[in-house]
């Protein structure tokens, strides 16, 4: 049983774009909350200055946004720092946090050593050894400080929500830096403080962060708060089985839009690849909530793969009420031409090309003049309605002795100038006699 009340963020850097692979997180954290009475929060993880860029985050507010996981509130970590200065003062006041002056190379040198002794290269806590004479030498050589939170040596044990029981042999690890030799904080350091802060209660995020979190919950513990539960979902690989990196380009949120792709598409692929449960279309982000369950999340690495995702995307607009998409469609499609034309979509777009064989005007194609000749003869009176085709079809088969193939292809290709498309029964009053009168004599119309 999921507490009421909970509370989950996701915390994106901002230091690239919204992808495949990062923006699952999000959408789970955003199904979790909708499906629990939870809230959701956006979190930017921007203490990396160098790195960060306003428009990153503009674009991750705007991917986000398009879709639909909509946040209650928003955060900066850059415009937290008072907040990680008195953590840090209180973990240094309880002798967790401690200063250490080796430089990159020194560690690199020791670090070399143990592994050729066949060593794990664990950082071995000389700084701790410091007097506060020592630290002033090393201080008046000009060296500043980098500083390590000090583990405790157990075995840091929580159960996951999509891996199960878990357990970190903290000796096997090295003491984490929090803070840099230029007093900048590490993200392991600054994210629980803003968990405790914002009473996060469950942590929801990617497979890559599973190191972490043994001494993230040190720290909530050294901070003397609660631990909130932790959920960590496989990562994505591509169709090679390699990682889906920010370098993805293709498979940024901002590139599937620009191609068409529906934003419930991908939310609907992104929350059940990997689960128990099968990808199929849904009418809304509610629905998916409604299912979203970490226990039937495998441990294994989804697999991602473009070609589900385009197929999912038909399947998608296969399904959509007019009311769902009516915003985005040109005022000229209406609801009876969405309807007739929507299962033989691939994407939104390819609807305009369907509204310009009703409503504009196109070069029939003639494959048998006098046939069709015959045939425009039998076009009934208006008005027309689902019935019309089968009507009139029947009328001009009984006149010609056509049938099958041989009857509708002709009709089809002087209609519509195409192959195939959309059942005949619904496009035909939507084209409309005068139209189709035209068409049939081959006339442009
Ligand atoms: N900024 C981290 C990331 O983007 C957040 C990880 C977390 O959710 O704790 O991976």
């Amino acid at each position: 049983m999921v507490k009421p009340n909970s509370v989950v963020r996701f915390a994106p850097s901002s230091t690239g774009l919204l992808h495949v692979g990062n923006v699952r997180a999000a959408l789970f954290n955003w199904l979790f909350a909708k499906r629990h009475g939870g809230t959701f929060i956006l979190r930017f993880d921007d203490t990396d200055r160098q790195r960060s860029r306003p428009e990153y985050e503009a674009a991750i507010e705007r991917d986000l946004a398009w879709l639909g996981l909509d946040w209650a509130r928003k955060e900066r970590q850059a415009d937290r720092l008072q907040h990680y200065d008195a953590a840090r003062d209180r973990l240094i006041a309880t002798g967790r946090l401690y200063p250490c002056y080796e430089t990159p190379e020194e560690l690199e040198f020791k670090r070399k050593r143990l592994l050729s002794q066949g060593r794990p290269p664990v950082y071995d806590r000389t700084a701790l050894k410091l007097g506060d004479a020592d630290r002033a030498r090393l201080e008046g050589e000009g060296r500043r400080p980098h500083w390590r939170f000090k583990l405790a040596t157990e075995e840091v044990r929580w159960d996951d929500l999509v891996r199960g029981p878990q357990h970190i042999d903290e000796a096997s690890q090295s003491d984490p830096v929090l803070v840099r030799a230029d007093a900048s904080y590490l993200y392991s350091f600054t994210s629980v403080v803003d968990d405790i802060a914002f009473g996060i209660t469950h942590v929801i995020r990617g497979e890559d962060h599973v190191t972490n979190s043994a001494a993230q919950i040190q720290i909530f513990r050294a901070l003397e708060a609660e631990v909130p539960a932790f959920a960590h979902l496989p990562l994505l690989v591509n169709a090679q089985g390699g990682g889906l990196s920010k370098r993805t380009g293709s498979l940024s949120i901002a590139d599937l839009r620009a191609r068409d792709i529906e934003a419930l598409a991908i939310c609907a692929l992104l929350a059940r690849l990997g689960t128990a449960d099968p990808v199929e279309p849904v009418t809304s982000l509610d629905a998916l909530a409604a299912t979203v369950d970490f226990s039937r999340v495998g441990r294994a690495a989804a697999r991602f793969s473009e070609d589900e995702l385009a197929h999912l995307n038909a399947r998608t607009i296969h399904a959509l009420p007019y009311a769902a998409v009516r915003e985005r469609l040109p005022a000229t499609i209406g609801e009876q031409l969405w309807l007739a034309v929507r299962g033989n979509l691939t994407t939104l777009a390819d609807a305009l090309a369907w509204a310009e064989v009703v409503d504009g005007s196109l070069v029939p194609v003639l494959e048998d003049p006098i046939f069709l000749e015959e045939a425009a003869a039998r076009l009934p009176s208006e008005p027309w309605g689902e019935t019309t085709w089968k009507e009139w079809t029947a009328a001009v088969s009984a006149a010609t002795q056509r049938k099958g193939r041989a009857l509708f292809h002709p009709l089809r290709l002087a209609l519509t100038a195409r192959e195939t498309g959309p059942e005949m029964a619904k496009l035909l009053p939507l084209i409309g006699r005068a139209k189709a009168a035209a068409r049939l004599s081959g006339m442009r119309a």
